[in-house]
């Protein structure tokens, strides 16, 4: 059982994120923020699939301003990204967004970042420190390992905060090193109460980004760290939110949708298997419940497994013997596996 660190709750838009609330999904769209309906057609997207918070990059007072017309059409928070520019933030704030991602000590003067908080604190916007390994302030003591460093940089950007009576904090410190992830990660974890945003930066395309991210991810979380996740990927962001929901799935910590458990297939199997999985795999994505599916490739091991799950398919030549909770219900045609295995999926109430 994994023992999550106690951070203060926040709320951002609905969503809690830190204290007891499951851990939230949420990806970053890639569309250009100015362009409405691209932006808000990626969103909708990210919503079916159980994104719980969105963060868009707002380059510009153009992009400020759309973002009121893409919180209009969406159901889930908007969390705004700004760099440097305050008034993009105060205009964000104008436009309705959930939270803002900005790092406070790149505002250069001290009366631009109290009227981000000031505006931020009025409305009850979260603000998220977002510190990178790749841009870490040079005055920091160079004996210090990047872990540290990365460390120091979060601690002297929510001390601005704090400083202003501003506590709706949270803080992610990411790097593309997963050592160096999660030694920041551990560190600063009994250095500060607010929730953790965690992840692997630019982790790269699909798959290695997808191994790299599991790989920093997931020590974190089942070392209790970690309050709202986002893997990056460079596709499409659906594919980052289908990944975070397998990483939480696999530490048991949400079940937000099915599992899908089958065997690698060996010299016992007399199917063709992996095609089986594959198109169980597609009609699964269309399914909203938390269900463990097992597709075996014998008659041999494959019960064991399949009766473990909710529903299960033991496949053998011509037939397969499915299984619902554990009891036998029955013997499959090969040409009718995954028809029936779906309609015993579909129709399953737990
Ligand atoms: S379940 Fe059967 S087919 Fe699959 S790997 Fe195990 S022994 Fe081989």
């Amino acid at each position: 059982m994994i023992q999550r660190r106690i951070s203060k709750a926040i709320r951002i838009g609905d969503v809690i994120v830190g204290g007891n609330a499951p851990i939230a999904v949420q990806s970053m769209t890639k569309t250009d923020t100015r362009d409405v309906a691209s932006t808000v057609r990626q969103i909708k997207e990210l919503e079916d699939c159980g994104c719980e918070i969105i963060r868009s990059a707002v380059p510009d007072m153009e992009a400020a301003l759309a973002l009121a017309e893409i919180r209009k059409q969406i159901k889930i928070p908007l969390v705004a990204d700004i760099h440097f520019d305050y008034r993009l933030a105060l205009q964000a704030i104008e436009s309705g967004i959930d939270g803002l991602r900005l790092n406070p000590g790149n505002i250069s003067e001290p009366d631009k970042v109290a009227a981000v908080v000031k505006a931020a604190k009025e409305r009850g916007i979260p603000i998220r420190i977002g510190v990178n390994a790749g841009s870490l302030p040079h005055d920091i003591d160079p004996k210090l390992s990047t872990a540290q460093k990365m460390v120091v940089a979060a601690i002297r950007h929510i001390k601005l905060l704090e400083d202003r009576d501003f506590d709706l904090i949270k803080v992610s410190l990411k790097a593309f090193d997963v050592p160096t992830t999660i030694e920041a990660y551990k560190d600063i974890a009994g250095k500060i109460p607010y929730p953790l945003h965690i992840g692997i930066t630019e982790s790269g395309p699909a798959k290695s980004g997808i191994i790299r991210s599991v790989a920093g991810i997931s020590p974190l979380l089942y070392m209790g760290i970690g309050d709202t996740i986002r893997v990056s990927l460079s596709t499409n962001p659906v594919e980052e939110v289908v990944t975070a929901y397998e990483i939480l799935k696999s530490l048991n910590l949400r079940q937000y949708s099915p599992a899908l458990v089958s065997c690698p297939t060996c010299g016992r199997t007399e199917v063709n298997l992996i095609e089986i999985v594959k198109q169980v795999e597609e009609r699964l994505a269309k399914v909203n419940k938390p269900i463990k599916v097992a597709v075996m490739g014998c008659v041999v091991n494959g019960p064991g497994e399949a009766k473990d799950a909710d529903i299960g398919i033991a496949c053998g030549k011509g037939k397969g013997i499915l299984f619902k909770k554990g009891e036998k219900i029955g013997v499959v045609d090969e040409k009718d596996f995954v028809d029936v295995l779906m309609r015993e999926v579909e129709g399953f109430e737990g």
